[in-house]
């Protein structure tokens, strides 16, 4: 018999409901491949013990022998470890919160549980998801299953490398710059930014507020939009939170994508790619056209302002954000001060990694008096500039086709300068600023190593890049599991 922990969600759900398989051996199969993979791959932070998710899979069991269950029933699920869950530690992978637990649940574990999930462990990630390679983790570094000497990419790493290996049957990341759709590029999954506003960021613990979005990571389509229809939903609690109803996924990926309008954003292509690279684009741009749509050129002119844009407004949010972090109210404090400024010094100057360090220093200088005009307010600007410009992309097209990152996962040896990683993100930061929902989707191989292309939709209509990431995924096929 196959595997389980290889198998979907989508799938596993249909054999629970046929009573083919029970919710033990679903939670078995997992914790077993943890116990065969993670020394190699190191996707965690905490793991819930086998007996507790034993028991939880039993009561999902009860759920399903009564014939009423939750959408993810018995389902094993990873988040990152920026989501608070009540009386499990969060850490943001800082020292700073090396030891705090939550005290409540985050919007989106609530409905997780609600859903009859089954939340099996607290995934690695960049410090305060701020990296695209999950080394800035105090805590430990984490490998790409398809390749142990490259990077599983960030800051989501844990969460895709997990589910990419089988220790976890889909999972959360969060989202500012592309944390969910470059380590799912990098790892072959499947994975969206929804729309800011669509699902609450009520307990995750904030890196850039007007950016920040959670979202799934998982196996197929299926999966990414399932677990979306659990998790999205207005929230009282996240005062962006928006009231909007939710559509049938399921019903709109029945869908054929005939007449569908993709755009094809010239400047994502004046970037040099490489070939091998290049030609996966090339290839599905054919695909979409073999399946009915409709290829049209178009043009988003601020694209190249987005990365610099995005490196002012993220560090100056984030600066914000993190002042609480002071050795008083939470977490680290240093075991040696005097008097209370010496206290918040020593605790963050200990307490906080260099790229966090280096993102608060950023942010307090472009917000700062003399400085505020001439960096911050003509990045909110730009920012506008860039959202304008996909307004207009979109009264033309339906989607935007585009690449997820600018190659496959890199080594972990690799040297990159910060700002060499900040402009890794050109493909993945324009959704953010302009707020849009993102999906990527795994569309083959490049020397071995998963490649995704992206969808980018209007606000609030991942339904269309769900059909239109299915219709693809249809042709293209799953990606296998990686090999470990
Ligand atoms: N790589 C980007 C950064 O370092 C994006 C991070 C994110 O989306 N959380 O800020």
């Amino acid at each position: 018999m196959e595997k389980l922990y290889t198998l979907s969600a989508v799938e596993l759900i249909e054999k629970l409901k046929n009573k083919e398989i029970q919710v033990i051996d679903v939670v078995n199969s997992v914790y077993d491949r943890i116990d065969e993979v993670e020394e190699k791959v190191s996707s965690f932070i905490s793991i819930v013990s086998r007996e507790k998710a034993l028991e939880l899979a039993k009561l999902s069991q009860e759920k399903y022998n009564n014939g009423n269950f939750g959408k993810l029933e018995g389902i094993p699920v990873v988040i990152k470890d920026n989501m608070v869950s009540e009386g499990e530690k969060a850490t943001a992978a800082s020292k700073i919160l090396g030891n705090y637990e939550g005290i409540y649940d985050a919007f989106v574990v609530k409905k997780l549980k609600e859903a009859g999930a089954i939340i099996i462990a607290k995934a690695n990630m960049d410090e305060f998801a701020m990296g695209s390679t999950t080394k800035t983790s105090y805590v430990k570094e984490t490998k790409n299953p398809w390749d142990l000497d490259r990077t599983p990419g960030g800051s989501s790493g844990g969460s895709a490398s997990s589910v990419a290996a089988g220790e976890g049957i889909i999972s959360l990341g969060s989202d500012t710059g592309g944390s969910i759709r470059q380590p799912a590029s990098f790892n072959g999954l499947v994975g969206l930014k929804p729309t800011y506003g669509r699902v609450s960021r009520y307990g995750l613990i904030a890196f850039a507020s007007s950016l920040d979005q959670i979202g799934p990571m998982g196996k197929s389509v299926e999966d990414v939009a399932l677990m979306l229809s659990v998790i999205e939903g207005y929230d009282e609690m996240d005062t962006t939170s928006y009231e909007i109803e939710s559509s049938n996924y399921f019903e709109e990926m029945s869908k054929d994508i005939k007449g569908l309008k993709i755009g094809i954003p010239k400047e994502y292509f004046e970037y040099e790619l490489k070939p091998e690279f290049k030609k996966v684009f090339d290839e599905s741009i054919e695909k979409f056209k073999e399946l009915g749509a409709e290829i049209v050129d178009i043009t988003l002119p601020h694209t190249e302002y987005a990365a610099p844009t995005y490196y002012i407004i993220a560090p100056a949010e984030a600066s914000s954000n993190l002042a609480r972090f002071d050795g008083v109210r939470y977490g680290y404090r240093a075991s040696e001060f005097s008097g209370v400024e010496d206290l918040y010094i020593k605790s963050r100057s200990e307490g906080f990694g260099d790229e966090v360090k280096r993102r608060i220093m950023i942010g307090t200088y472009v917000l700062s008096a003399g400085f505020y005009d001439a960096y911050y307010k003509q990045a909110q600007k730009v920012r506008r500039l860039i959202k304008n410009d996909f307004d207009k992309a979109f009264s033309e097209v339906d989607v935007i086709l585009a690449p997820a990152t600018t190659g496959t996962a890199f080594r972990l040896d690799e040297p990159k300068t910060p700002v060499e990683l900040y402009l890794e993100d050109v493909f993945t930061i324009p959704a953010n600023m302009a707020g849009i929902p993102g999906l990527v989707v795994p569309a083959g191989k490049v020397e071995g190593l998963p490649v995704g292309i992206q969808l980018l939709g209007k606000a609030f209509d991942e339904k269309t890049l769900f059909r239109v990431g299915k219709a693809f995924e249809n042709v293209v096929g799953k990606m296998d599991m990686a090999k470990l």
